[in-house]
């Protein structure tokens, strides 16, 4: 429960309000958005402005919210894939205990920013084997059908092996830090060569495979349990890894972090920082 239709990549201009009663819970109200897993979470991480008056990025609280409230509404959205594994959520007077804050009244940006770095390491650098995840599928199509084969096809998948063994050892790196305290914007940096892969080796595959890398059909309407980028028939999993480079921050925003946090370039000028968040236009 963190993005908005009004606030994606800039999070945090996000508008559901958490207002505290006099017995001290606090009542939400607001829309979220590509909610992954709604329809099966017991609870969800919740983000809300909890001071309107101060910039954006002080005025937000974290809370732990649970989806069994009345007041929690959530609806499927369908995917270039034809299943729904995430939701809109609308939260209607939805009653929250203070004591499923998480961090003080006004530092969850600090304690999203936590959980951010974590989800690009934990989307990006699984522990895998070698030719584990999608290369491992293309190489394996490639061994078991020398029909296919094509010189041109051969240099970039020898490229790609390379480029996927290197990300595969840059997350081992990355989980060692990971063993010593919180990830540091790196993770940005291996989340961004997860995507790239993924769509580049996905999209390889259905070139080797020519007419039969197009034979996905399956727009049923599916609630999946799990989100498995590496599973199904090839045309599923092109598919599929378009929403990689969007899913915990678009690969522009993650460039944006790289250049700024590790590389140390200039800063995108921001003139919203210290204007209180009423104030600005949305
Ligand atoms: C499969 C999937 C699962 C998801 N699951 C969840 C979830 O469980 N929970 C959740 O809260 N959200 C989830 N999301 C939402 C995701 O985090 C957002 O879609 C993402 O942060 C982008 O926000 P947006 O869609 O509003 O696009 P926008 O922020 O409107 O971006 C539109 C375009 O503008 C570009 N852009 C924006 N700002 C900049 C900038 N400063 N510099 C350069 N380019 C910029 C973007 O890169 C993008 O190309 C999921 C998304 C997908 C695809």
């Amino acid at each position: 429960l963190f993005s908005e239709p009004g606030a994606g990549s800039d999070l945090a201009a996000l508008g559901t309000r958490a207002v505290r009663d006099e017995g001290g819970d606090w009542i939400v109200n607001g829309q979220k958005v590509w909610t992954s897993s709604a329809h099966l979470a017991r609870w969800a991480i919740l983000i809300a402005r909890t001071d309107p008056g101060l910039p954006k990025h002080r005025g937000i609280s974290y809370f732990i919210c649970d989806m069994t409230d009345p007041g929690v509404e959530v609806r499927p959205l369908r995917q270039i894939t034809g299943e729904a594994e995430f939701n809109e959520v609308f939260l209607n007077d939805v009653r929250i205990p203070d004591a499923h804050r998480l961090g003080a009244v006004g530092d969850g940006w600090k304690v999203a920013r936590t959980t951010l770095m974590n989800e690009r390491v934990s989307i990006g650098g699984a522990r895998l084997p070698r030719e584990g995840g999608m290369i491992g599928t293309v190489s394996r199509t490639w061994r078991e059908r020398p029909d296919l084969r094509t010189h041109e096809l051969h240099q970039r998948l020898l490229a790609l092996w390379v480029d996927a063994e290197v990300a595969r050892m840059t997350g081992e790196r990355l989980r060692q830090q990971l063993a010593v305290g919180r990830p540091g914007p790196e993770g940005s940096g291996l989340k961004l060569s997860f995507a790239r892969l993924n769509q580049q080796i996905s999209g390889l595959e259905v070139e080797l495979l020519g007419d039969e890398g197009l034979l996905y059909d399956d727009w049923t309407m599916r609630r999946p349990e799990l989100v498995d980028f590496t599973g199904r028939e090839a045309g599923y999993r092109y598919l599929r890894s378009k929403g990689n480079s969007i899913e915990g921050g678009t690969s522009e925003v993650l460039l944006n972090i790289v250049a700024e946090r590790v590389l140390g370039l200039p800063a995108e000028p921001r003139d919203d920082k210290d204007v209180a968040w009423k104030d600005l236009t949305r």
